[in-house]
């Protein structure tokens, strides 16, 4: 396996021309501990990644991390301006895979949010959100372990390209009087001059990579379908090309591998052949309740940004909540993996919140490195660890006859599992 260069007795990933990460035995990863929580959550992170690998791999592999600093901690060593010190994006960039707790976005730093900022600078193109149910964990649906499917969401343009202007603004008003001269010439209805205006930009490229990444994960990981969800009934340019654009890429870039549900039954009789991914795409209010109703005719699910984000949420609730559910956000030779839900200040340092999402984004993390031994040891010992019922404060409350215990604790009891029988 090649070696990349040496940094403080760790060493960086590498990546093979097909950008998939080649990692040392003792790589060096970025972690940023995050805000308020973060730093109770990732304590426990850490401690249980590094169990679990030295379990499995009994020190021949063992990860060096290396903390790199945003948001607060950022301004505090570099100064006000500098909540997202160019030192922290070079060493990211520069080892190509890191993890995050959540962040806040610092007051003076010249950010809408330090996470979409994050994103957009390092170009990290899709967020992916594997939603699986973890057994035991207490959920809102008869059948929560249904459900299995990862969504890619598109995360660098349409509501996150974050053009908009206020409602009677100078802007808004010089928008909607170009509009309507266009709107005018097409017979079309006027829009009221002292709306507030929002554009919402999808292009070829930034959806054709996205869908790429989808499908280039379907086969690498057998799976039977790629859903392309939009809402191109009513936006015929936008979503509606979001769609288009994605069964042209999957036609151009992957003509062996996937075909169309129309081929599927014109030539196959509904029967799929096992070395095909079938692309299919669904409205987006019909994928909630297809989500709901037959979650299991569901795999890998592409999105733009808007319909994403509501979706992959409503998905984590599906199968227990956000307090569990793992996030990375991925572009080219540069993954970051991260909690899903945010800081909640009112349980900073308090060792109380559940790790789960954070531990279970290291999980994805490992299996991205090819580190799939330890990942297993810790979904099954964290597995183990809720069947036991010991649970963090928020699972203790839907659960009966559950014995409640700390964010540490937690870990502590998922580190013992770790070589339970
Ligand atoms: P939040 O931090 O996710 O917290 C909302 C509620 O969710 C908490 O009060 C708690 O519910 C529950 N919760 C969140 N994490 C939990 C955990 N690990 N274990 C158990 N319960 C958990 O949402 P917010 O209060 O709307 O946002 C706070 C800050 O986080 C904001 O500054 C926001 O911008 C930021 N944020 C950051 C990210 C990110 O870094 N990716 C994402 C979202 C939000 P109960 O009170 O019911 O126990």
């Amino acid at each position: 396996m090649t070696q990349g260069s040496k940094q403080g007795g760790g060493e960086s990933i590498r990546w093979d021309p097909q950008d998939q990460p080649m990692v040392p035995d003792h790589p060096l990863l970025p972690y940023i501990e995050g805000d308020g929580i973060g730093p109770d959550i990732w304590a426990v992170t850490q401690a249980v990644l590094d169990a679990a690998i030295d379990q499995a791999y009994q020190g021949k592999r063992a990860i060096v991390w290396k903390e790199v600093l945003v948001g607060k901690k950022a301004q505090k060593a570099y100064g006000k301006e500098h909540a997202l010190p160019q030192e922290t994006l070079d060493t990211i960039l520069g080892n190509g895979i890191a993890i995050k707790g959540p962040l806040t976005t610092p007051v003076g730093g010249g950010f809408r949010s330090l996470n979409v900022a994050l994103r957009q600078v390092l170009d990290l193109y899709a967020c992916v959100r594997p939603v699986r149910y973890i057994s035991g964990v207490p959920a809102p649906v008869t059948h929560p372990e249904r459900v299995d499917v990862v969504i890619f969401r598109e995360n660098t343009e349409d509501v996150y390209s974050g053009v908009e202007w206020p409602a009677g603004s100078s802007e808004a008003k010089e928008i909607i009087e170009l509009v309507n001269r266009r709107v005018k010439e097409a017979q079309g209805r006027p829009i009221a001059l002292e709306s507030a205006v929002g554009i919402k930009p999808m292009s070829r490229h930034n959806t054709q990579r996205l869908v790429s990444m989808a499908i280039e994960y379907a086969i690498a990981h057998r799976k039977e379908s790629v859903t392309l969800v939009h809402k191109g009934n009513i936006m015929k340019y936008t979503e509606g090309a979001f769609r288009d654009w994605g069964y042209q890429v999957a036609a151009a870039s992957f003509p062996d591998a996937t075909l169309t549900e129309t081929e599927l039954y014109e030539h196959f009789d509904g029967v799929r052949p096992p070395d095909r991914v079938v692309i299919k795409d669904r409205i987006a209010d019909a994928m909630f309740q297809q989500l709901l109703l037959r979650p299991e005719e569901y795999d890998i699910l592409a999105t733009p940004n808007l319909n994403g984000d509501y979706l992959s949420d409503a998905a984590a609730a599906q199968v227990g909540g956000l307090g569990m559910a793992p996030g990375a956000n991925i572009g080219k030779r540069c993954a970051l993996f991260e909690a899903t839900h945010g800081t909640a200040p009112k349980y900073a340092g308090l060792d109380k919140v559940n790790p789960g999402s954070l531990i279970l984004s290291g999980v994805e993390m490992l299996r991205f490195m090819g580190w799939h031994e330890p990942a297993d040891l810790i979904r099954s010992a964290m597995e183990k660890t809720i069947g036991q019922k010991t649970v963090t404060y928020d699972l203790a409350r839907q659960m009966e006859g559950a014995k409640k215990v700390s964010c540490s604790g937690f870990g502590k009891h998922i580190i013992q599992n770790l070589s339970a029988p």
